[in-house]
């Protein structure tokens, strides 16, 4: 290609910039900067410097774990309320409110930390276990990732703790992601079905 020619294309360049491709972040990046979950991640906010929310890291399941997830939400869907919410006031629950193992539990937070919290950066729920940025291993922000272009550009580290304000809790916090199809929503070799 003629050098002159990369001149003549600055009109180009500059539209281009407003679709350069999210960055893409690996779980090791992910693991360094994310706060760890721990008794502080579980009792108060973590927020940016610009005072977005951001979430605790919380690494993909190992696959025989999501088998034995997919297994047994198969036959019932395990209610999210209870089991990772505390509780579940539904007297008509038609969920799974019996005993779940404490590892199978680690693949419903991981897939609702995959999806998108409504109230996004801004969200202080204690009790949202929603996500607020993507945090899949090099995702590319594509299907079946649920997170829009924010959710992979915004600023990950911890600025400061913030109390909880849970007065700020949107109705849709009470949905259950359980009746969601997002459930299998996992590595490629399980969404197969
Ligand atoms: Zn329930
Ligand atoms: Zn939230
Ligand atoms: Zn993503």
């Amino acid at each position: 290609m003629p050098s002159q020619q990369l001149t003549k294309n600055t009109d180009d360049t500059l539209s281009s910039s407003w679709i350069t491709p999210i960055t893409i972040r690996s779980q090791e990046y992910y693991a360094k900067t994310l706060p760890p979950k721990d008794f502080k991640s579980e009792n108060l906010i973590a927020i940016n410097r610009d005072g977005d929310r951001i979430d605790s890291y919380f690494p993909m399941p190992p696959k025989d774990v999501w088998e034995a997830y997919n297994r047994r939400a198969r036959n019932h869907k395990i209610c999210n309320k209870l089991h990772l919410g505390g509780e579940c006031g539904d007297l008509s629950c038609e969920y799974d409110h019996s005993y779940v193992d404490p590892e199978l539990l680690t693949v419903m937070y991981y897939i609702l930390r995959q999806t998108p919290c409504p109230l996004s950066g801004k969200c202080r729920s204690i009790k949202c276990y929603t996500g607020h940025h993507c945090q899949r291993d090099s995702c590319k922000g594509s299907r079946p990732c649920k997170f829009g272009r924010r959710g992979h550009t915004i600023d990950i580290h911890l600025a400061k703790w913030v109390i909880p304000d849970d007065t700020s809790e949107p109705d849709s916090h009470r949905l259950s992601p359980t009746s969601d199809d997002s459930l299998y929503f996992g590595p490629t070799s399980m969404s197969t079905f």
